[in-house]
């Protein structure tokens, strides 16, 4: 049986205890079925994430003891693999261009028949106005028609995915609306990234926090799209503090460094996280 596990941090500031505990139960459940560990740097946002902060994740991750395939897959680097998915689902139509500013998107949803939590749904623009707004240089972001990728797939009623320890989940990606999938400022976006990679590093366990559970629904549509193997899944709960509230780098966390800084021991932060 083979087992291949990731941690594909975002390097946005500096890891804290909650990316500890991530980093840590996917390393451990890869140690325990003597499976594969590999790190991945989700960089492709090149607004937010900063080298340095790369750098501090490899030394906080081998800090806390952890050791992975070398090298690292850093995502910036790999553009041509999410332009060449992108090309294999624009080539069967199943992309569009949306012009749209993210404010007149949050209008929109404002005004939709079931409210603002409606999920996004555009239209693709007739040609003629297409190429007017083209001519411009207005900018646009490239999204997932969910009507096209219905018909393409025959609906999704086929589209599953194991929770581990739970079984069959039932894919709803038509609950995220036409996702983008490649950003109008970092030309690709997150889920497609994420699904190219997990089957280029052959990674057949995904483990990672609650938080990106509704994220596999769309990722499985994608995988489908693209005939790529779909992992199983594992969305473990999040770290939350002594007040229930879980970790974020928007709260200032206290980070691994500071840890690092007041003396703590990989040890004692390991045990503190419950592992031995
Ligand atoms: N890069 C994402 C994050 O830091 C994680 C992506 C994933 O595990 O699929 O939240």
């Amino acid at each position: 049986m083979t087992f291949a596990t990731r941690f594909a941090p975002s390097p946005t500031g500096y890891l804290h205890r909650g990316h500890a505990f991530s980093a840590l139960t996917a390393f451990e459940a890869a140690r325990a079925a003597g499976g594969r560990f590999v790190l991945r740097i989700e960089d492709i946002d090149r607004t937010r994430c900063r080298p340095e902060f790369t750098e501090a994740i490899f030394e906080d991750l081998a800090w806390l003891g952890l050791d992975w395939e070398r090298p690292a897959r850093v995502q910036s680097e790999h553009m041509i693999d999410y332009e060449a998915a992108l090309d294999r689902l624009r080539g069967r139509g199943l992309l569009y261009r949306c012009f749209k500013t993210r404010k007149e998107i949050v209008e929109a949803a404002a005004s939709a028949p079931h409210g603002p939590e409606e999920p996004f749904r555009g239209d693709p623009l007739p040609p003629e106005e297409e190429e007017a707004l083209l001519a411009e240089g207005k900018g646009f972001a490239w999204r997932l028609s969910l009507d096209a990728a219905r018909e393409a797939l025959g609906g999704f009623d086929g589209l599953a995915f194991v929770e581990d320890g739970h079984g069959s989940v039932q894919a709803r990606p038509d609950l995220a609306g036409d996702v983008v999938l490649a950003r109008k400022d970092v030309g690709v976006a997150y889920h497609l990234a994420v699904v190219v990679d997990d089957a280029l590093q052959r990674i057949d366990h995904v483990i990672r926090g609650v938080d990106l559970f509704e994220a596999t629904h769309i990722q499985r549509l994608l995988q489908a799209l693209l005939d790529l193997p779909t992992p199983t899944y594992r969305h473990h709960p999040l770290l939350t503090d002594a007040e229930g509230r879980r970790f974020a780098k928007r709260d200032r966390a206290e980070t691994l460094r500071d840890l690092r800084g007041r003396g703590v021991s990989p040890q004692a932060l390991r045990a503190e996280l419950g592992f031995s």
